[in-house]
């Protein structure tokens, strides 16, 4: 068995390595990562230059691009077979609801999904790796259930901890994402030399966290994992539009 695993929070970052070493003993592991944080970089890739593969003194590889650009690089160019699963993270923060468009953690997954390989993504919901010894022994469960037992689809599955003990931890629950409200005001700030800048402002606090929701999932102690899918076309809005350009059709 050969794991991919890369993140968004770069190749240093805590999350990863303590990740690589639970995940250690069940295959083989190859790790191709940011050479610097990219969260919130989504699923872009770098078309303006090529890229730039260095190995640090641990083994990982890391890559002077975004978290796409280290899986899209790692399977068409750097891994001689084929990985049986692709992990990212894990991440410094959660990744539930509408962040998951904007978060370079589930975008590195997305990429080895869209290569038709299982894929995994994993985040703990608070920033500052409190309780990342507890996220990493259910990652380990996960990823070992995967490799002995895979699910029968090929699958992208988004997976958030709840920052807390493993012994205060209820369990798993698969949940579907929840709705945040718009995001917070940007925060205005000046440089040194008086130009006014801005600041993304944090991620607005949920709007849909009812039953079902990974929000609700980690607020009452439990992992979620949400089965994501990558279709954006809105099927139901298919006929309307249809109807809606009829008189430009004809
Ligand atoms: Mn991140």
């Amino acid at each position: 068995m050969h794991i991919l695993v890369s993140n968004d929070d770069g190749y240093n970052a805590r999350g990863l390595e303590v990740l690589v070493e639970a995940l250690r003993d069940l295959a083989e592991i190859t790790v191709v990562a940011p050479e610097v944080n990219h969260s919130g970089a989504s699923n872009s890739l770098t078309l303006s230059r090529p890229l730039s593969v260095r190995h640090a003194p641990n083994g990982f590889m890391y890559v002077n691009g975004t978290p796409s650009d280290c899986v899209h690089v790692a399977l068409t160019g750097l891994l001689d077979r084929r990985p049986d699963l692709v992990v990212s993270g894990i991440n410094n923060g959660a990744n539930m609801g509408d962040d998951t468009l904007y978060s370079g953690t589930v975008a590195a997954a997305a990429e080895g999904y869209l290569f038709g390989i299982p894929s995994i993504a994993f985040s703990l919901v608070e920033r500052g790796w409190g309780h990342l010894d507890a996220a990493v022994a259910f990652a380990r469960q996960l990823v070992a259930h995967q490799l002995s037992q895979p699910l029968q689809v090929t699958s992208l599955l988004n997976v958030n901890f709840p920052n807390l003990p493993e012994n205060e931890i209820k369990g798993m629950r698969t949940t579907r994402l929840g709705k945040r409200h718009p995001s917070q005001p940007v925060i205005r700030s000046a440089t040194p030399y008086g130009e006014t800048v801005y600041w993304i402002g944090p991620a607005g606090d949920a709007r849909d966290a009812t039953q079902g929701t990974d929000f609700d999932a980690i607020t009452q102690g439990y992992v979620s994992v949400t089965p994501l899918r990558l279709d954006l076309t809105h099927h139901d809005h298919i006929a309307q539009v249809s109807n809606w350009i009829g008189p430009l059709c004809s």
